[in-house]
């Protein structure tokens, strides 16, 4: 049986070229890229042309980009740089109700050390208000912290218009879910940018943070402190195959950028189309405005965990939420959108990627359709 890997939100296979690049510098160029010799140089300059790959393609200044170890990582330093500035202890940080716990846990952290923080709500489409969002923003407004796609429902938050409104608060986008997946100039026009290799065919334990030191402000706090890698920014040896990976991955991606959005938006477009006339009682979760990448349905009287295990016995792979909340009760994003406890668990989240086929999705949709009226039917007998 082939397997049909529906759940590329939650992360996704390495592209071959990634995987060979990778390969190639775990047998050749394994030179620490601190060390004085040829070896050393050479990995420097791999990690440095990967540099060059993520900057070119946000059209950014190279020394802005950090390697991280990944989402959870850039998000975590971004936020916690707010500690280094006694003058910043005590101001606000403004964020949503429908964060990844990366940023939610680290807001957590940041009360406990005297910080206010604002966690804006959203309506059904998964959409803070504006006005709301300029009601909070005053003098002490520190940080405004939003992600630039909801990884649930793959909502676009209005980062732009954000970024008009925000005063003089550091504006930070958790944009693992959109980076090489959307119009970077959703992103752009933070401050402060987070990235994830593993979410867009790159390796797992590599991220990227951009931050604009441009706009004045000298923000940063390093998480990792010790042999001042990453222009001091990061320390610690680098993930030099890592590294490297998730900068074949974004110029793979950059090459190939609009034959990739067509053929995502087609699959999405067909899965939606195919499920909405095929099955009944469902409710769609996405928007119509939504990420390409990311469709949210739920199925009324059919507990989703109980579909997606079914699923996999045909070798499909979906999720019932994020990877992170999946184990927890209930979507923390579909309570926050007001959805009835009846949809919330029998939500389902079908995360496409550019490696999906036309007729995988033409196989999903039939077997989706058995599958829900079998749990329906069984769940009528009880
Ligand atoms: N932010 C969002 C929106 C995510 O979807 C994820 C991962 O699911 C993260 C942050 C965390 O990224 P990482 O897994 O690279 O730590």
């Amino acid at each position: 049986m082939t397997s049909i890997y529906l759940d590329n939100s939650a992360t996704t296979r390495a592209g071959d070229t990634v995987i060979e690049k990778m390969a190639e510098a775990m047998r050749i160029c394994y030179g620490n890229p601190s060390s004085l010799h040829n070896m050393g140089l050479e990995a420097y300059n791999m990690i440095k042309a990967s540099r060059t790959v993520l900057a070119d393609y946000m059209n950014v200044r190279e020394q802005d980009v950090v390697f991280t170890s990944g989402g959870t990582e850039s998000i975590n330093s971004a936020i916690f740089s707010l500690l280094k500035h006694k003058k910043l202890h005590g101001g606000k940080i403004i964020s949503t109700k429908v964060e990844h716990p990366a940023t939610l846990e680290a807001l957590k952290y940041m009360e406990t050390q005297g910080f206010e923080v604002v966690k804006l709500s959203v309506d059904e489409r998964c959409q803070i208000s504006l006005d709301e969002l300029r009601n909070h923003i005053d003098d002490k407004t520190v940080m405004i912290s939003i992600m630039a796609v909801n990884n649930e429902v793959g909502a676009i938050m209005p980062i732009e218009e954000i970024a008009k409104l925000k005063k003089g608060a550091i504006l930070h986008c958790d944009a693992v879910q959109g980076f090489c997946k959307v119009d970077k100039s959703l992103y752009k026009s933070a401050d402060i940018v987070s990235i994830s290799g593993h979410k867009l065919h790159g390796p797992k334990g590599i991220g990227a943070l951009y931050f604009n030191s441009k706009s004045g402000y000298d923000f940063f706090r390093p998480l990792i402190v010790g042999g001042g890698q990453e222009m001091n920014y990061r320390s610690g040896t680098e993930n030099t195959p890592a590294v490297i990976g998730i900068g074949e991955a974004v110029r793979e991606y950059a090459k190939n950028e609009s034959a990739i959005r067509h053929d995502v938006i087609t699959y999405k477009n067909r899965l939606l189309e195919a499920i909405a006339s095929e099955i009944k009682d469902i409710r769609v979760n996405s928007t119509e405005d939504a990420s390409p990448y990311i469709l949210n349905v739920s199925f009324y009287g059919v507990r989703g965990e109980v579909l997606l295990h079914s699923l996999e016995t045909e070798g499909i792979y979906v999720s019932t939420g994020s990877a992170c909340s999946s184990k927890k009760k209930g979507s923390h994003v579909l309570r926050a959108m007001g959805i009835g406890d009846k949809w919330v668990e029998g939500a389902i989240r079908f995360s496409i990627s550019r490696l999906n086929k036309i007729d995988e999705v033409e196989r999903v949709v039939d077997v989706l359709k058995d599958k829900v009226e079998f749990i329906r039917k069984m769940g009528s007998f009880r």
